[in-house]
């Protein structure tokens, strides 16, 4: 063969490939409008039946040189790119998306405008203990002129025979002291079967971590009409979250804030690894609020200013901590509250830093 011979087939074969290319192209544009008629129509994406008829046409017409395997193993991944391109397509289209709404969703809890660009803050004590514990904790939080309480009345714990919160009870006290300071509460509710009791004591509901995947808790959540604070799983990807909080905006329900709370790792230094980078890329994919839980995450006291800064210098819209008259006591984690003094100092080291740097306040 020569030298010319090979440079005809190469370029034979050049041609080829882009023939190649604009027909596989072709048949993704094709696709395409398949996945919008079964989008329309609610129909599976993937049709097993389909895929083996195509399949076994190809095999009745194939003359070679190509062996059947190769067939097969060649269509099957242009098959599989297809399903992947409409699935792209659909997360696009998730309500939650940037894409589908460009603008910040701002939400207004009594009165504090979260995701506005000015960092809000939740404190509170792990759960609430008793009617005196929140008072003090509230008076501490409005002394400082902030707006929003938390406190778990249902405590997800691992241990059945831990403190498990005082239900209403507890919900009820949270909100007594809240009302004295002009605080909004801030409350896990653990099953839809609660939700509609505490909604009269509750402005915001937390999803706690565990209950990231509660379908049919977020499918409660999102048909009320107040705003909800959804955790990142433990092990969650921020796809995964994502889709949790699609969850509640397709059930009607777009008032929500997504709070990383540090996801399981390897790394024994700290409770969870705080996952900082979640926050930009949240707010790249989603037009919601993003707070970052620095008490969950780190599980420890020193590192709740240096998560809190690095929450607010990387664009967070909010950062919650807990806050007890006396951590050593506490029936939950006694390990990583603040006491009051802490609160103090850790609030105004926050704000100097934020003036330091000239951020929004
Ligand atoms: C909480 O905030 O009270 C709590 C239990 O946190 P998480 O769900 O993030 O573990
Ligand atoms: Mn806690």
């Amino acid at each position: 063969m020569s030298q010319m011979d090979l440079e005809q087939l190469r370029e034979q074969v050049d041609a080829v490939n882009l023939q190649i290319l604009s027909l596989i192209n072709e048949r993704a544009s094709v696709i395409q409008e398949i996945g919008k008629i079964k989008e329309k129509q609610g129909m599976k994406r993937y049709d097993p039946l389909r895929e083996r008829h195509m399949l076994d046409l190809l095999k009745d017409n194939n003359n070679g040189p190509l062996d059947q395997k190769t067939v097969d193993h060649i269509f099957k991944e242009i098959f599989k790119s297809a399903l992947d391109m409409q699935e792209e397509d659909t997360r696009k289209a998730l309500l939650v998306s940037r894409k589908k709404k460009a603008e910040d969703t701002v939400i207004d809890i009594n009165g504090e405008k979260i995701g506005q660009g000015e960092p809000s803050f939740i404190f509170g004590p792990c759960a609430v203990e008793s009617q005196e514990q929140v008072s003090i904790v509230a008076e501490a939080i409005g002394g400082k002129g902030l707006k929003m309480i938390r406190g778990g009345a249902y405590k997800p714990r691992t241990s059945p025979y831990d403190f498990q919160g005082l239900g209403l009870d507890g919900l009820k006290m949270l909100k007594k002291a809240a009302d004295e300071y002009n605080l909004a509460v801030v409350s896990e509710i653990v099953t839809p079967h609660h939700l509609e009791e505490a909604l009269d004591y509750v402005d915001v509901v937390q999803v706690g971590a565990r209950n990231m995947q509660n379908f049919e808790l977020l499918k409660a959540v999102g048909s009320i009409n107040k705003p909800v604070l959804l955790k990142r799983g433990m092990a969650a990807t921020i796809d995964e979250f994502i889709n949790a909080a699609e969850y509640i905006i397709a059930s009607g329900n777009s008032q929500i804030i997504l709070c990383e709370r540090g996801i399981r790792t390897y790394e024994k230094a700290t409770r969870n690894t705080l996952d900082i980078s979640a926050v930009p890329i949240l707010k790249q994919e989603t037009h919601l609020p993003v707070f970052v839980d620095v008490t969950h995450s780190t599980g420890r006291r020193d590192l709740l200013l240096p998560a809190a800064k690095a929450a607010i210098a990387i664009g967070a819209d909010g950062v919650m901590a807990e806050v007890h008259p006396d951590p050593a006591v506490a029936l939950s984690d006694a390990q990583q509250q603040m006491n009051l003094p802490q609160f103090d100092e850790y609030y105004d080291s926050l704000m100097k830093f934020m003036k330091q740097y000239e951020m929004k306040m």
